[in-house]
């Protein structure tokens, strides 16, 4: 994509940011803006970067380790942040600071055996499935605090918060309510971990953002309205 465009796009998106933040009074500076570059060349992600964009998120992991390679001179915060199989949670453990994807126990200890010691804690989002959809990934809200009382003893892991990909509604209260539900989930948790870091609500795509921010959310998600449509026969 041309240059010029993305930049404005990464402007216009952080317009959009400051904005919604004023409306529903709060501080732009909670929301980190995570630029999710999937079937994008890393070409377009280093003209992010050189716009001052440094928090990127990737789906697919064979994918994202060749941007990683390509991108290698730049200080780039990763973040995994689609479906992981077990057999390859290996190099997220070893080349994500971020995985927002966590929704079961083994995938938690594998990452967390993996995580190299020398690295600081993989900082971890557990996935809920909030609209309770059988075909999609995420923990069922019942089952979470379980789930989080395991991750939480893991030393390689650092419990940061939750996220979630509710259903497409076009209207601005249908798609609140599935985020203000999972923003009372993560209220619930802070109560039971008192002495955990969990500040992070992880929701809000390009469609849904302005519902997000105005539910909690402390980083979104934003493809297309960075980098354009997706050709999905290429993904
Ligand atoms: C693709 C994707 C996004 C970005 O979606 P857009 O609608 O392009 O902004 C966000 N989160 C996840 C998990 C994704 O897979």
């Amino acid at each position: 994509m041309r240059k010029e465009t993305i930049v404005e796009n990464l402007n216009a998106v952080g317009v959009r940011i400051v904005t919604c933040c004023n409306n529903c009074g709060r501080n732009p500076s909670e929301i980190t803006l995570l630029a999710v570059s999937k079937t994008r060349p890393a070409q377009d992600l280093r003209i992010a970067y050189s716009a001052g964009q440094r928090h990127f998120g990737e789906n697919y992991l064979q994918e994202a380790l060749e941007k990683q390679d390509a991108l290698s001179d730049l200080d780039i915060h990763w973040h995994f942040i689609g479906p992981l199989q077990s057999n390859k949670s290996r190099a997220v453990a070893e080349r994500f600071q971020w995985i927002h994807t966590v929704d079961r126990l083994k995938i938690a200890q594998r990452l967390s055996s993996q995580r190299p010691g020398y690295m600081a804690p993989l900082n971890i989002c557990l996935q809920v499935n909030i609209d309770g959809e059988q075909s999609k990934s995420g923990i069922a809200p019942q089952d979470l605090v379980a789930l989080a009382r395991e991750v939480v003893k893991m030393p390689g892991l650092r419990l940061r918060g939750l996220m979630a990909i509710p259903t497409v509604r076009r209207d601005a209260c249908g798609q609140r309510k599935p985020f203000i539900e999972l923003a009372a989930l993560l209220q619930s948790l802070c109560r039971q971990f008192p002495d955990q870091t969990l500040d992070t609500l992880s929701i809000g795509m390009s469609r849904d953002m302005e519902a997000a921010i105005a539910c909690g959310a402390t980083v979104v998600r934003i493809g297309t309205d960075i980098f354009g449509g997706r050709n999905y026969s290429d993904e």
